[in-house]
Formats: C-alpha cells, sequence, structure tokens
C-alpha cells in the first residue's frame, strides 16, 4: 500500500503526525499534487482553521476527493480533533485525539477491506463526536529540514495551567515524559540543536533536572517560549510569551494575572541578562468578555512604562493581537466574540503610537480582520453545515491573501454565504445555533 502524508506547516513536517509513523514502523511520503493519485491512503494531518481551507484549495487544485476509496483521506491533528463534524466533510475518516497507537491497525483495515473502524473514528453524517482518544506521551526525537535539522522532542502534552481561552491546556489531561526516558534521547542527539517542547515546558516538574541535561550534553536549546514568570529559563537572545488580557483586569479573566509591575519587572530582567539586543514577542487577545476601553487605556499606560524604563532601548519588541475565536474545549467556548469589531487601526495607533513612534524599537504586526475571524469562527462554530461555505469559496481565499483592501468586502460576501447555508452572523458570534435556547 502506497500512503501519502500531507501537512500544510512552512517544514513539511508536523511533531504528531511523524510519532504516530514512527510507532506505526510505517513510512509515508509527502504528497504533491503530482502525486497524490497515486496514493492508496493520504495521511492529514491538521492543525488550525487555516488549513481546513488549504484542503479544500489542493484538493480542488487535485480533483480527488474524499468517497472515491482511493485514495482513502484519513485526518488527525488538533484541528481535527476540535472540528470533526466540518474535517469530516473534506475526509472519508477523522480520527479524533491522540493516534500513535492507533495508526497501524487502522491502516491495516484499510488496506484490508477498504474502509476503518474505530471507536475515536467520526465520519460525515455521524450524530456523535467521539471522545478524544488520549496516549502517554513517551520521549521520541524528529529532525526537522529547517535550521540545518534542528531535533524536536515532547516533554509533556498538556498544559497544567489550563488558561480559559487555551485548548492545549482543555484539549487533553496533563501528561510528562519522565526525565529518564528524556535522558535517553538527549544521549542520542548530544552536541545538537534542539527543541525540547510542551504546551509550557517549563512546568514540566523535572524541567530544573531537563535542562541541566541540556546542557550536560551540549544540546543547544533553541526553544523561545515560556510563561512571564519563567523568561529566565530562554537561552538565547529571543523569547516569546503570552500576555494575553490588554489590562492586568482582563488578565486575570483568563488565568495570568500579571500586573504592569511584574511585566516590566520580567521583561526587563530578560533584557537585561542579554549580550546585546533582546527580542521579544508578546502575543495579545482582543475582543475578550467584557473588553472595555479602559482595557485599551491599560495597555498605552503599559508602552509608556516600557518607554520609559532605560532597558527598552535594547528591546525590540514584537507586540502581536489576535481577537479571540472561542474554542470549544475551553473554558470561554461561549463567549460571544464580535467579528466586525474594528481592531486594526486601534492596533496599529498603539503600536506606532500615533505615528510618532515609540523610544524603543517595535516590530509592527497586522491584525486577523473580519475576514479571516469569521474564516476561523465558521469552521468552529459552523458544524458540518459549514463546508457548503467553504467549497464556494474563491482559490484566493482559501490559501492566497486577498489583498488587505478586498478583505472587508470578502468577509461580507462570506457572511452572505454563510446566511445562504443557514449559518447566521449571531451563531458565528454566539455559537448558538437559530433557535437553540439562550
Ligand atoms: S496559554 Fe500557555 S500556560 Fe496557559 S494553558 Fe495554554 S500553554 Fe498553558
Amino acid at each position: 500500500m502506497i500512503i501519502g502524508k500531507l501537512v500544510f506547516g512552512k517544514d513539511g513536517l508536523q511533531f504528531g503526525l511523524e510519532l504516530c509513523l514512527a510507532r506505526a514502523g510505517i513510512t509515508a511520503y509527502p504528497v504533491t499534487e503530482a502525486t497524490v493519485t497515486g496514493c492508496d491512503v493520504v495521511l492529514v494531518s491538521l492543525c488550525w482553521y487555516r488549513d481546513v481551507y488549504r484542503l479544500e484549495a489542493f484538493q480542488r487544485r487535485t480533483g480527488v476527493h474524499r468517497g472515491t476509496g482511493r485514495p482513502y483521506w484519513l485526518a488527525g491533528g488538533m484541528q481535527a480533533t476540535m472540528t470533526p463534524e466540518v474535517v469530516a466533510e473534506l475526509v472519508d475518516a477523522v480520527f479524533v485525539g491522540d493516534g500513535e497507537e492507533d495508526l497501524a491497525g487502522l491502516l491495516q483495515q484499510i488496506e484490508e477491506h477498504g474502509d476503518c473502524d474505530h471507536p475515536c473514528l467520526f465520519k460525515s453524517g455521524q450524530d456523535k463526536v467521539p471522545e478524544p482518544k488520549v496516549c502517554t506521551p513517551t520521549a521520541h526525537a524528529i529532525q526537522t529540514n529547517e535550521g540545518h535539522g534542528t531535533w524536536r522532542v515532547e516533554i509533556a502534552r498538556g498544559c497544567k495551567w489550563r488558561c480559559a481561552f487555551c485548548a492545549l491546556g482543555h484539549l487533553k489531561p496533563y501528561a510528562e515524559v519522565p526525565l529518564g526516558e528524556l535522558e535517553l534521547v538527549m544521549r542520542r542527539i548530544r552536541n545538537k540543536r534542539a527543541s525540547f517542547f510542551a504546551p509550557e515546558r517549563t512546568a514540566h516538574s523535572e524541567w530544573a533536572a531537563i535542562k541541566a541535561g541540556l546542557r550536560r550534553h551540549r544540546i543547544q536549546d533553541l526553544s523561545m517560549d515560556a510563561r512571564l514568570e519563567n523568561l529566565q529559563e530562554v537561552d538565547g537572545p529571543s523569547v516569546a510569551l503570552g500576555l494575553e488580557g490588554l489590562s492586568e483586569r482582563l488578565r486575570r479573566t483568563v488565568g495570568k494575572p500579571f500586573t504592569d509591575d511584574f511585566i516590566l519587572e520580567r521583561i526587563g530582567g530578560f533584557v537585561d541578562s542579554r549580550r546585546r539586543v533582546a527580542r521579544v514577542t508578546t502575543y495579545f487577545i482582543g475582543d475578550l468578555p467584557g473588553e472595555e476601553d479602559s482595557d485599551w487605556e491599560a495597555a498605552w499606560v503599559l508602552m509608556h512604562r516600557i518607554n520609559e524604563a532605560p532597558w527598552s532601548r535594547r528591546l525590540a519588541i514584537t507586540p502581536c493581537l489576535f481577537p479571540l475565536t472561542p474554542k470549544r474545549v475551553t473554558r470561554l467556548r461561549d463567549a460571544t466574540i464580535h467579528l466586525f469589531r474594528p481592531y486594526e487601526k486601534r492596533w496599529m495607533d498603539l503600536i506606532t503610537n500615533h505615528g510618532k513612534q515609540w523610544g524603543f524599537r517595535v516590530i509592527h504586526t497586522l491584525v486577523n480582520g473580519p475576514m479571516e475571524r469569521i474564516m476561523d469562527a465558521l469552521v468552529e462554530r459552523g458544524g458540518a453545515p459549514s463546508y457548503r461555505v467553504v467549497r464556494c469559496l474563491p482559490d484566493i481565499v482559501l490559501c492566497g491573501k486577498p489583498p488587505v483592501s478586498e478583505r472587508l468586502m470578502m468577509a461580507r460576501k462570506i457572511l452572505a454565504n454563510c446566511k445562504a447555508q443557514g449559518i447566521s452572523l449571531e451563531q458565528l458570534e454566539t455559537g448558538r445555533r437559530p433557535g437553540a435556547a439562550v
């Protein structure tokens, strides 16, 4: 049987899928438009909402869809697990949850019977979404193609913190790979570059010993993520962290109760401990429940205070704003959002200091507007009928980027299409289906 794999990340590798293949002892070949028809099975990994649109674009370009028997499309990944209803409209079966213990058996069934069955599979037309399969993570290293082959090693699954908005903290129970297992991997990849990753790796109960092991084995630790409390655990000049709420008040509501003083102390400490310029990426979430003008004023106060700090002259900061799309597995799943709220201008004003520039270096970032937010909400909240909208979208929306000037118009067109398919703006903004009790 010829097995292809299709992922949409920049390096063509997806850790979860590679782990499944390694555990199954199976080789799968990267699929292209030219080779897809030669496959018996295509394993497709979907990690976020855009992958749903990219898969539609891929199938449209190749003319190869589900339901033909060859290739058999089998999907997995985080987005497939969270929204199997819409994904199942594109593939023959969706595996919900961790697939590493079951992939070999599923492929054997497909080879023998042309189809597969399992309590964690979801197929188009099925009523009930199964509970996700949960597997215990084990030490496993894969080498990426980028940057001369960095090794990636999972050290924990799920997250102890369970912040209100975060699917990573809610999708799976928290489980760690023990230090003893990780030591064996460290010995194997001694003197190499590696990322020992987890949703929040510094929360691993043996983190200090893992860090010491990395140093002992002279492994260059490339991970850049850390919670604000633990920025000093990052070795290089760059760090990425989630501040989330625009104000301390909003940060408290999502599980990151950071005061401005604490933010300044931690980021200042990080900058002061780097040799030259420190690069800090900070993530904020717009449209959190209860957001008010006073929260934006608080964000301005924080920027002014950074501006006044002497260390900020050695800081290059990349603030990113992501307006909320509630994920159904999280505590914010029923949150009301406002898809046409104009975040772009407000954000640009803040990061450019009303066009006058700040005294420290700020890398400008764009904000997802109504078009991207509708596409995200459609996948999250539209269910299986959302595919009827997806399949009508022009190619430029599916995987290209329409000119910024046309995106608002495109958002209105997508919305009109949603309405024609019985999906209202209210459903996308509140998650409530038409006629559902409030
Ligand atoms: S935001 Fe970070 S700390 Fe919070 S649950 Fe997600 S991964 Fe964990």
